[in-house]
Order: structure tokens, then C-alpha cells, then sequence
């Protein structure tokens, strides 16, 4: 499978990257993972939004799922009529999210006209087989791991330090770990990672390759990398907007 990074700010989008969103492809199967403030501009560089046969969401902070708003009015408005509705697989109460968040009136939206609506549970997508993982957010949240040919991709979205996050991303080709916080920084626990623990978590799962994400604009991914190394005892890359990853 491929994996490219649409956005990978933390927390918001920066002055080089949007927010959250990832596109993973295998054989003509498009799934996105999350799509943060941002992100839908930069998928637009790889694919036509009615392509996409997925969508998944972590959780519903802006930084994940805001520019679903901007994925309505394309398919709603746009030129090119989607072939079927996209899956959009999120936390329950991803229509509400998304309608409160598109229209301020709260009026009735047709978004199951455009959006085939589901929440997370263990199964196929496509190619894919998806597994998810709650982890540990102040909001419910779900790290992702997607399977294909004998090839994994494990994804934390937002977490603090996880067992379950461990688990689902055992022995995974490619684990795309956030590492929002510096080890200079103020600790909050049970919100996010520090790299050392990003590293530790990859370390722990016996992941055969960790790449970081989800530094803040304030943040630097390559002390994000030092310090997620020194928790992998082996090199580490960091996740760069429109950076290509074969799994
Ligand atoms: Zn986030
Ligand atoms: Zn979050």
C-alpha cells in the first residue's frame, strides 16, 4: 500500500503543513484517514474527492475531522458527482459533528445522500483489513491499523501513552505515531505523546518502522525524531506535508 501525508501539523495547521489527513491507496482503493484543517486542499493534489472510496476519523477534534465541511460542499456543489456515497467511518456522532459544524442554523443537511455513514468496528474496507483500537484522548478516539497483501499500517491519531495503542500496532510495517510533545514541555497526561514515548510505543509493538507526527506548529520534528530514536533504539522519520510512504 501507499501512504501519503496530505497534512501533518499538530494540533492545527502551521505555516507548512495542514492539520491532520493521510491518503492510503492499494490497487485503486483510496482510503483517507482523518482530515484536519487543511487537508482536503492537499488531497486534491493526488485525487479526485469523488474517488475516494473511504474516510476515516480518529476523533472528532477540528484537527482531524474539520475539513469534512469542505468535502460536503464538493460533492454537494461540485461539478463531478461522486459514483456512490463514501464511506465515512468516525467516533458516533460524526453526522452530528459535522452538521453542527458545516451549518451554525443547524438545519437538516442531506449528508447521507453524500456520505455513507459508520462507526468503528474490527472488519473489510475494500482491499483493507481495519482494526481499531480506543486509545487515550479527552475525547473518544481510535488509532487505526490497516492490513493488506501482508502489509500493516498502524496509525495512533491522537493518544496519550496507550496500551491498547501498543497493541494494535504489533509488529506493524509502518506505524505513523504522533509525537506532539517536546521532552522541554509541560506534560499532559493522558493527551498526547512525547517522541521518547512515540519511540517506547513503536519499541514496545516491535514495529518495523516508526514515523512521527503530529508536531505542532511550535514544535521541531527533528528533535520530535531524535527523541522518538532514543525511544526506538533505531532511526526514526518524520511524517512531512505530501511525503510518500511505501508500506
Ligand atoms: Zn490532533
Ligand atoms: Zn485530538
Amino acid at each position: 500500500m501507499k501512504l501519503t501525508v496530505l497534512g501533518c501539523s499538530g494540533s492545527m495547521p502551521g505555516p507548512d503543513s495542514p492539520a491532520a489527513g493521510y491518503l492510503v491507496e492499494h490497487e485503486g482503493f483510496r482510503v483517507v484517514l482523518d482530515l484536519g484543517n487543511g487537508a482536503f486542499g492537499a488531497l486534491q493534489r493526488h485525487v479526485a474527492p469523488t474517488e475516494v472510496d473511504a474516510i476515516v476519523l480518529s476523533h472528532l477534534h477540528a484537527d482531524h475531522c474539520i475539513d469534512l465541511t469542505s468535502y460536503y460542499v464538493d460533492l454537494r456543489y461540485g461539478p463531478d458527482r461522486p459514483r456512490r456515497r463514501i464511506r465515512l467511518i468516525g467516533p458516533a456522532g460524526t453526522r452530528d459533528r459535522l452538521a453542527a459544524a458545516y451549518d451554525p442554523l443547524a438545519r437538516k443537511l442531506d449528508l447521507q445522500q453524500w456520505f455513507d455513514f459508520g462507526t468503528p468496528a474490527n472488519g473489510e474496507l475494500g482491499p483493507f483489513a481495519v482494526a481499531f483500537a480506543p486509545v487515550n484522548h479527552p475525547v473518544p478516539a481510535y488509532a487505526i491499523r490497516l492490513s493488506v497483501d501482508g502489509r500493516s499500517l498502524a496509525y495512533s491519531g491522537d493518544t496519550g501513552e496507550s496500551a491498547d495503542l501498543v497493541a494494535l500496532a504489533g509488529e506493524a510495517d509502518l506505524f505513523l505515531c504522533e509525537a506532539t510533545f517536546a521532552a522541554d514541555e509541560p506534560y499532559v497526561p493522558d493527551l498526547h505523546l512525547t517522541g521518547q514515548q512515540a519511540g517506547e510505543h513503536a519499541a514496545k509493538a516491535g514495529a518495523k518502522r516508526l514515523v512521527v507526527t503530529h508536531v505542532p506548529p511550535w514544535g521541531s520534528r527533528d528533535v520530535a525524531v531524535a527523541e522518538a530514536a532514543a525511544g526506538f533504539g533505531a532511526p526514526v522519520e518524520a511524517a512531512s506535508p505530501g511525503a510518500v510512504f511505501e508500506v
